[in-house]
């Protein structure tokens, strides 16, 4: 197949929305988006290093790099129309391969009603996947993460650590779990769910920080408060855990919630009087919702997070890193 063939076998019939005016099919893409403001943002997954063919076929390549990106968008409150894909071709790469990236592509595109509006093909050494979405937010409703305020509720969405867990059972033969459990995690790891709706839910709320965990919530929780310049507290016997993770040991559990990436939950950060509220909206959109922590105004702790256990009182840094005082 050529490249022309290549291109007009995944270019869209249709677009989805109406925003898009040229999608695939000219020097650039062009869409128009009145009264909204632009949110844009770009991912790169190098073969070998973000992922691996070992532990992931072609299809959940395609599905799991577009759902990263997406989770960003659900991190901005801004809801995502469209894509365009980067992609650099190993010589060794079947056409079958690549149409079934894109097969996993357009799967979760077709979920979550985007359109993919341009991209570049080029042949190199390794398979590099580069990948820009294009979404849209209300003006001034983009949801920063310096947006946190002393005395607000820290919040996660769904749990945390699965997506980790997932990946350690494909490397590792030698784990045992009841398969069901071991399919819940391993489709965390594949399939992740991006937290659009729920976030988009929140429209009306004035106030709002957000953060998707992407790198897992040690990292994530310490941007909120280096962003935002206050101290985070929060209770580790309230961190939700699926019953999949409880199978393993509690030191492994630790380890997959502190520093296991990739689970594409939200972290967020509002106003007490406002928690009723997002309960309401994470019910109505099916998301499990559970506050982990509060906001303080702490001259000498600000930019820091402390895990509280028993009472005592540990710093968590990005690393995962847990300071025994
Ligand atoms: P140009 O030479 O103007 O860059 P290309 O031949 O690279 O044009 O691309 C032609 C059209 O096909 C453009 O609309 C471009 O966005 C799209 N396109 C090229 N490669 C891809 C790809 N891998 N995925 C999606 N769209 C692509
Ligand atoms: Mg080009």
């Amino acid at each position: 197949m050529n490249e022309f063939e290549f291109i007009d076998s995944i270019k869209q019939k249709t677009y989805r929305n109406h925003s898009i005016i040229k999608g695939i099919g000219d020097d650039a893409a062009v869409f128009r988006q009145p009264y909204q403001d632009i949110v844009t943002a770009v991912d790169t997954f190098v073969d070998g290093i973000h992922f691996s063919r070992k532990t992931m076929d072609p299809y959940y390549i395609g599905y799991r790099v577009l759902a990263a990106n997406i989770s960003d968008m659900a991190a901005m409150g801004a809801d995502p129309i469209s894509y365009l894909i980067s992609i650099v071709v190993p010589k060794d790469w079947h056409d079958s391969d690549l149409k079934e990236i894109y097969r996993g592509l357009n799967t979760i595109a077709t979920e979550y009603q985007l359109d993919l509006i341009g991209g570049d093909t080029v042949i190199g050494e390794q398979l590099v996947l580069s990948v820009t979405i294009n979404g849209a937010v209300a003006p001034n409703k983009a949801r920063y993460r310096t947006l946190m305020r002393p005395g607000d509720y820290i919040f996660v969405t769904g749990t945390l650590g699965d997506a980790s867990a997932g990946l350690e059972l494909l490397l590792n033969d030698n784990i045992k779990l009841e398969s069901n459990h071991r399919d819940y995690l391993i489709k965390r790891h594949r399939r992740p769910s991006p937290r659009v709706a729920f976030a988009k839910g929140l429209a009306s709320i004035d106030r709002l920080a957000l953060n998707d965990i992407s790198d897992g919530i040690s990292r994530e929780v310490n941007e909120l408060a280096q962003a935002s310049q206050l101290t985070i507290y929060l209770e580790v016997e309230d961190f939700p855990i699926s019953d999949a993770l409880k199978q393993f040991s509690r030191e492994e559990q630790v380890n997959h919630i502190l520093n296991g990436g990739e689970d594409f939950e939200l972290l967020g950060s509002v106003a007490p009087n406002q928690w009723t509220y997002v309960k309401e909206i994470a019910k109505k959109t099916n998301t499990p919702i559970k506050k982990i922590g509060i906001v303080k105004d702490e001259e000498h702790n600000n930019g820091k997070v402390f895990i509280m256990k028993d009472d005592e009182k540990r710093q968590l840094q990005a690393s995962g890193y847990v300071h025994r005082n």
